[in-house]
C-alpha cells in the first residue's frame, strides 16, 4: 500500500489552481518513443549518466591533458560547447541541461546510504546566496582567465561536483539547485524564455486531487503509534515529490524547475506534461507563484535579474579588445599593478552603478510621465523582469558566438585525447583544420538573438505598464523602452569590437 506524506504542509493550505485550464496542445510527454522514454523513471540517470562520464573524461584531461586551452577538453567542452548548447537547447526546448545534471550522480548515489538531516536555513532561502555565487565566478572566470586555463578549469568542475554533493548530503530537497547552483540560477531565469513548460494538464483534476502527491512524494505507509500517518522522514520513499517545493496546480512558468519530472512520475493521475506554450508568456504573470512567492516584491529576484542581465553585457565585454585598454588606463591612472582592484571597480560600475543609474532613472521617469503612486524601488522591482528576454538575447548571442564558429573543434580534440592515452590513432589523425561556421555568417545570427530578446523585453514591459499604468501606458512604457533599447545598442557594439580568441581554435 502506498500513500502520499511528506514536504512543507505550507504547500497543502495553498489554494488553487493559478494555472486555469491549460495545456491543451502540444505535450512533449504525448510524443511516441520520447515521451515513453522521458515517462521512464531512470531517464533522467540515462540522460546524466554519459554527461557524469563526460565530466570525468573532462577532469581527467584538465590535470593530465595539454595545457592549452583549444586543445584540452575540459576548456573547450566547458566554455566554447556547453555554454553554447545550454541556451541554444533553452531557445529551442527548455532546461534540459538541469533535467541531465551530472552534478548530482554523486549526490543521488550517496543518498542511498545517508539521509540529509537538516532543513537550509530559512534566513538563506532566497536567491541572495546564489546573486553571490553568481558574481563570484563571473569575477573568478575574469581574474584568472578560465577560458585559458585547463587545470582552473578542472578545479572548478571539481570544486562544483564536491558543493553540490556535501550541500545536498546536509541538506534535505535539492538546496544545492534552489539557493546556491549559479548555473541553475542561469537555466531558471533564461527558461522563462524556453516554448516548453512543465504544467498540469487538467486544472479541474488537480481541484479534486486528494493525494497533491506531485509535491508530497509518494512513500510506502507505516502506520504510526497513534494510528495517524504524518510527516516521517525515516519512511522509505518510493518517489519524490517536488525538491523544489514548486506545487503543480500553482506552479508559474519555468523558475526553479529542473525538468527533474518527479512530479510527472509522482502524480496519481498522469496529470502533469511538458507543454508547449509562447516563449516569455508567463514571465509578465503578477501575483503569488508556488515555491517562489511574489518575486515582482523580492529584491533578490531583482537582484539575480540586474546580475543576470547587465552581468552578460560584462562578461561579453571583458572578450574584446577596448576592454584591455581600459585597464591599462586604469592601471596608468591610478598605478596599480594588479589586476583584481581594478576588475573589481569594474564588476562595481557595471553590477551596481550602471544599473543603479538607468533602472532608478526609468523608474522615476514613469512614476513622473504616468502619474502612478508607486514609489522608486517598487517600480524597479516590478519592471525588472522584463529585463531578462534582453539580457538572454546578449547570453545567446555571445556564446552562440564562440559556439557556431568553434564547433567542430571538438572532433580533432578528441582525437587527439584518444591518440595521446592510448598511444595510437584510433579515431584517426586529428583533423586540426576543422572549426566553424565564418564570423560574416554568425554576426547576424547574433543581431537576430538581439533584436528577438529586444522585442521581448519591450512586449513584457507593455503588459507590465497595465499594472501601473492602466490609463497612462505609454507614458509607462518609454523610459523602461530606451533602458532595453541602449543595452540593445551596446551589446551589437560590443559584437562589432575585435573579439579576444579565447576558446577558438589555435591550430595544430
Ligand atoms: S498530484 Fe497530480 S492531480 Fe494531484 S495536484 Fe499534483 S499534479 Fe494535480
Ligand atoms: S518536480 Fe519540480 S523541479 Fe522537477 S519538473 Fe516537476 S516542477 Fe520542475
Amino acid at each position: 500500500m502506498t500513500t502520499a506524506v511528506e514536504q512543507p504542509a505550507a504547500l497543502e493550505r495553498q489554494s488553487f489552481p493559478a494555472n486555469g485550464e491549460r495545456a491543451r496542445g502540444f505535450d512533449l510527454l504525448r510524443v511516441p518513443l520520447l515521451g515513453r522514454f522521458l515517462r521512464w523513471r531512470g531517464s533522467r540517470l540515462a540522460l546524466q549518466t554519459p554527461l557524469f562520464g563526460l565530466s570525468l573524461m573532462m577532469i581527467a584531461h584538465a590535470f593530465f591533458g595539454p595545457d592549452i586551452a583549444p586543445k584540452n577538453l575540459a576548456a573547450l567542452l566547458t566554455w566554447v560547447h556547453f555554454r553554447g548548447l545550454v541556451v541554444v537547447v533553452i531557445l529551442l526546448a527548455g532546461n534540459l541541461f538541469c533535467m541531465a545534471c551530472p552534478f548530482l550522480v554523486m549526490r543521488d548515489l550517496a543518498r542511498r546510504w545517508i539521509t540529509p538531516r537538516w532543513e537550509w536555513p530559512r534566513s538563506l532561502r532566497n536567491k541572495w546566496p546564489s546573486v553571490a555565487l553568481f558574481v563570484a565566478v563571473l569575477f573568478v572566470y575574469e581574474l584568472f582567465d578560465l577560458f585559458s586555463s585547463p587545470f582552473w578549469t578542472g578545479v572548478l568542475i571539481v570544486l562544483y561536483f564536491g558543493l553540490a554533493t556535501l550541500v545536498d548530503l546536509l541538506f534535505r530537497r535539492a538546496s544545492f539547485c534552489k539557493y546556491l547552483c549559479p548555473v541553475g540560477q542561469f537555466n531558471f531565469l533564461s527558461s522563462t524564455m524556453a516554448p516548453l513548460e512543465v504544467s498540469v494538464r487538467d486544472a479541474s483534476i488537480c481541484q479534486s486531487c486528494q493525494s497533491k502527491d506531485c509535491i508530497r512524494g509518494v512513500q510506502i505507509a507505516l502506520p504510526s503509534r497513534d494510528g495517524v500517518t504524518g510527516l516521517n522522514m525515516e519512511l522509505p520513499v518510493i518517489q519524490r515529490g517536488c525538491e523544489l517545493a514548486l506545487f503543480q496546480p500553482r506552479k508559474v512558468d519555468n523558475l526553479d524547475c529542473t525538468f527533474c519530472l518527479d512530479c510527472v512520475y509522482a502524480c496519481p493521475h498522469d496529470n502533469v506534461g511538458i507543454v508547449a506554450r509562447l516563449p516569455s508568456e508567463r514571465l509578465t504573470h503578477s501575483g503569488p507563484r508556488s515555491g517562489l512567492g511574489t518575486i515582482e516584491r523580492r529584491p533578490d529576484f531583482t537582484a539575480l535579474i540586474t546580475v543576470f542581465t547587465f552581468g552578460a553585457l560584462l562578461n561579453a565585454f571583458a572578450m574584446i579588445s577596448p576592454v584591455y585598454a581600459l585597464e591599462q588606463a586604469v592601471a596608468q591612472a591610478t598605478g596599480l599593478r594588479v589586476e583584481w582592484p581594478i576588475l573589481s571597480g569594474l564588476f562595481a560600475f557595471a553590477l551596481i552603478v550602471e544599473p543603479a543609474v538607468l533602472l532608478g532613472a526609468a523608474a522615476f521617469v514613469t512614476r513622473w510621465w504616468s502619474g502612478t503612486r508607486e514609489g522608486v524601488l517598487p517600480l524597479v522591482k516590478r519592471f525588472s523582469r522584463s529585463l531578462i528576454p534582453i539580457g538572454f538575447g546578449v547570453w545567446l548571442a555571445h556564446y552562440a558566438f564562440h559556439f557556431l564558429t568553434g564547433f567542430l573543434t571538438v572532433i580533432p580534440v578528441f582525437q587527439n585525447a584518444v591518440r595521446e592515452s592510448f598511444g595510437t590513432a584510433l579515431l584517426g589523425k586529428p583533423m586540426w583544420q576543422l572549426g566553424g561556421l565564418p564570423e560574416a555568417v554568425v554576426f547576424p545570427i547574433e543581431v537576430g538573438f538581439l533584436g528577438l530578446g529586444l522585442i521581448g523585453s519591450w512586449a513584457a514591459t507593455w503588459t507590465i505598464t497595465g499594472e501601473v499604468a492602466t490609463s497612462r501606458r505609454n507614458a509607462a512604457f518609454l523610459p523602461w523602452a530606451a533602458v532595453h533599447l541602449t543595452l540593445f545598442v551596446v551589446a551589437v557594439w560590443i559584437m562589432t569590437q575585435p573579439m579576444d580568441m579565447r576558446g577558438t581554435f589555435l591550430g595544430g
